[in-house]
């Protein structure tokens, strides 16, 4: 491939025009989406506008007149579009982990009588973190139990209470069979929680075609809503009468300005929210979600493969013998949308690339990361990324004091 066959890949793209829709930095080759989405444009004047006017002028009347008492279920619906979801079943608020810890004490109390939490070891180390409280805090009446990710069907028995897993994985990008993990899961009776994190706005996603019972899932990688923008969870409206979390306040109340001195759970999703949540961080997210209009997933989820077929591709062909190769799912039909590589020196190769202007990720021990966001990305992008890889390997640029020292966040 020659860089005018991408050149031409990006003309004929029909996505082309909703990169324009972001902030993207100059001489910059952006290939971290996946961890911090770029800036739409869009939030600028949202963020202007709720500081100077919203919260500068109109102060508490705002949760009224401009809506944001009802933000976190308004943007619900919309991340509901994205994932399969139907309206009033999607809420944002707070982080993936405290929105698991939600899901998990509810789905557990469920549950009384089983004792296992399933997952897998190559989960996200935060969701693991969370179901290790709530089983401490439980004093042991339930336990998480680690499988290796390809085993998980077979470990789901009749004592398992929960199955929590991350449909894409964070380093290798394999994606679990949500479908048939849900019905294996539901043949013996648990309940299943499927952590979106790499998965919403970037593969298709169908909640309800596969009768998930609960989600949870990030807005500041593919959904672009900024630095620590709120997570959203779903529920499947079959259990949103029954399950309650352990985690609850006035935000799930349902009468919050009745200020009863007891927990009543709001109908609905609603009774998973529990404070007040960041409105600087809500609007943001709210603006971003207009970039999602008129997006199929499908057709997108197309243009992500190609990506990412490409750059494998091209690395495999130009770098193979610089000790860099594939880490994780091949089969570029049934993974996610980012490219992990592993190389001996992957930590001061991406340095490197970052000083190049190529920006990826290392993740332990030894993996480079690539994230492609086909909502922005260009295919220039992913061929002059390959380019760069390529100069920094074979001239060894990486092999720089600067680049060897290991900073606070990889
Ligand atoms: C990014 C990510 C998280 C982040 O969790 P927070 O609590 O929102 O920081 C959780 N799970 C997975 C799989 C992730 O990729």
């Amino acid at each position: 491939m020659k860089r005018k066959d991408a050149l031409a890949l990006d003309r004929a793209d029909p996505f082309s025009k909703k990169r324009k829709l972001f902030k993207l930095p100059k001489y910059k080759i952006y290939l971290d989406g996946n961890s911090l989405g770029v800036l739409p444009k869009a939030s600028i004047a949202r963020v202007k506008h709720l500081v100077e006017v919203e919260w500068g002028q109109d102060l508490i009347t705002s949760w009224n007149e401009h809506g944001w008492w009802n933000l976190p279920q308004v943007i619900g619906d919309k991340i509901a579009k994205l994932i399969g979801a139907v309206p009033n079943s999607v809420v944002v608020a707070d982080t993936i982990s405290v929105n698991l810890f939600k899901v998990l004490s509810a789905a557990i109390t469920m549950r009384p009588e089983r004792k296992v939490v399933l997952s897998d070891s190559g989960n996200f180390p935060s969701d693991l973190y969370v179901a290790q409280g709530l089983s401490r805090f439980l004093t042991g009446k339930v336990d998480l139990k680690t499988v290796e990710p390809e085993q998980i069907a077979e470990a789901i028995s009749e004592d398992v209470a929960v199955v929590m897993l991350t449909e894409t994985d964070y380093r290798s990008a394999r994606r679990h069979d949500m479908q048939a993990i849900t019905a294996k899961a539901h043949s013996v009776g648990a309940l299943v929680i499927w952590d979106l994190a790499h998965s919403a706005g970037a593969v298709p996603v169908d909640v309800m075609a596969c009768d998930a019972d609960f989600a949870v899932g990030c807005t500041y990688k593919y959904l672009n809503g900024g630095p620590g923008a709120q997570a959203f969870l779903f529920v499947n409206p079959r259990l949103q009468q029954s399950a309650v979390p352990a985690l609850v306040g006035w935000w799930g109340h349902a009468n919050p300005f009745a200020f009863s001195i007891d927990f009543v759970p709001a109908d609905g999703v609603r009774r998973f929210q529990s404070g007040t949540q960041g409105m600087l961080n809500m609007v943001a997210l709210d603006a971003a979600m207009d970039a999602w209009k008129g997006v199929s997933m499908e057709r997108l989820y197309a243009k992500a493969v190609k990506q990412c077929a490409m750059f494998t591709e091209l690395v495999e062909h130009q770098c193979g013998e610089f000790g860099v190769s594939l880490y994780g799912e091949r089969n570029f039909h049934q993974r996610g949308s980012h490219v992990c590589l592993q190389h001996p020196h992957a930590y001061a190769v991406i340095q490197a690339l970052i000083s190049r202007g190529v920006v990826g990720d290392f993740r332990a021990p030894n993996l480079m990361r690539f994230g492609f966001t086909p909502l922005y990305t260009s295919y220039v992008d992913v061929f002059d990324a390959a380019q760069h890889l390529h100069e920094v390997l074979s001239k060894r640029l990486w092999n720089k004091k600067k680049f060897l020292t290991i900073q606070s966040v990889t």
